[in-house]
């Protein structure tokens, strides 16, 4: 492990486990405000820019839990928590392995609603808390502290880690119980990729009426029909440039988490579901790394 250099005494000790686009960028900050901060990542050359910048490296979850008060995570999907959180059978790696009673477990990861509270329960019976908030506002949110924060848990534990939270979003707010975070993700996450399905049919039209492409989204973005997506995504799109804030295939998971929990609750969304089927798609073509702007590539030839 390396030594930290800007740390604050005072502060909880923090740690962060999955340092990928997301993850990175918030670490990041969380160390700028002088928290002492472990991370582990599992491809670990990843983890040497906030290495180089002063913080620890741990080898596990477990580790991270060991040295932490406070320990965030943001992998995948929610095989992929419940590996970082519960660790292998053979292997007691897992954060719950080494999680002490009153730490708090933040998970920024986006899963589903059933997965979070079933960690919940199980940190609980290790007398630890744990805090569903995942995030909306994309790399640009998490490069610049602006992130959309919607967290599930109890209130009081809530408050211990607002100042944290406060660092990595511009809103942050507390919407419920375990769960309650990760449901209101799955509904932000519906209407996120039925913006992008209509970004992508609508200039499909624009393109087959020989309209200018980049005239058009700049007309009608900034009406009553504007959307973060056209605002944000489409200029990329129009221009070729398919490279990921989010990724194709995380918005399809993403997709997946809130039809499934719909029909948990007895709802049918057809709507949705065209839009998974899209999304499916574009897996199914191979850009499933591509960021999400590439939607358009199944309505038109960009
Ligand atoms: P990413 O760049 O692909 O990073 C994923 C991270 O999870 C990496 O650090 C990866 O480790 C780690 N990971 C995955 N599976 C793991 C496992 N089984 N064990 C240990 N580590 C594992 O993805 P991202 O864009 O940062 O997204 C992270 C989460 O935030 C996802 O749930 C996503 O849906 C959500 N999200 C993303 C955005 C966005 O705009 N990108 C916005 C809001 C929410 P390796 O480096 O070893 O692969």
């Amino acid at each position: 492990m390396k030594s930290t250099t800007n740390a604050n005494s005072s502060l909880p000790r923090v740690g962060y486990i999955g340092l990928g686009i997301m993850g990175r960028p918030m670490a990041g900050h969380l160390l700028s405000a002088g928290y002492p901060l472990t991370v582990f990542n599992r491809t670990r050359i990843k983890a040497e820019p906030l290495a180089a910048a002063g913080a620890r490296v741990a080898d596990s979850p477990r580790a991270v839990a060991e040295a932490s008060d406070i320990i965030f995570t943001n992998v995948t999907d929610s095989p992929d928590l419940e590996a970082v959180i519960l660790g292998g059978a053979d292997e007691p790696n897992g954060v719950i392995d080494g999680v002490r009673p009153g730490s708090i477990v933040v998970d920024n990861s986006t899963v589903a609603p059933a997965t979070a509270t079933r960690i919940a329960a199980l940190l609980e019976g290790k007398g630890a808390h744990f805090l569903d908030a995942p995030v909306t506002g994309g790399e640009k949110g998490a490069i610049e502290a602006t992130l959309a924060i919607m967290v599930g848990g109890d209130e009081k534990i809530f408050q211990r880690a607002l100042p944290l939270l406060q660092r990595l979003g511009k809103t942050v707010l507390h919407v419920g119980p375990n769960g309650a975070g990760q449901m209101t993700k799955a509904i932000n996450q519906i209407l996120g990729a039925i913006h992008l399905c209509a970004m992508a049919e609508a200039l499909a039209l624009a393109k087959a009426a020989g309209l200018d492409l980049e005239k058009t989204r700049q007309i009608v973005a900034s009406g009553a029909a504007g959307s973060w997506m056209l605002t944000n995504l489409a200029p990329r799109a129009i221009a070729g440039d398919f490279r990921p804030g989010f990724k194709a295939g995380l918005q399809n998971k993403d997709l997946r988490i809130a039809l499934e929990a719909a029909a948990q609750l007895g709802l049918d969304l057809p709507v949705t579901q065209l839009a998974r089927r899209d999304f499916q798609r574009l897996v199914d073509m191979g850009c499933a790394d591509e960021g999400t702007q590439a939607i358009v590539k199944t309505k038109w030839n960009p």
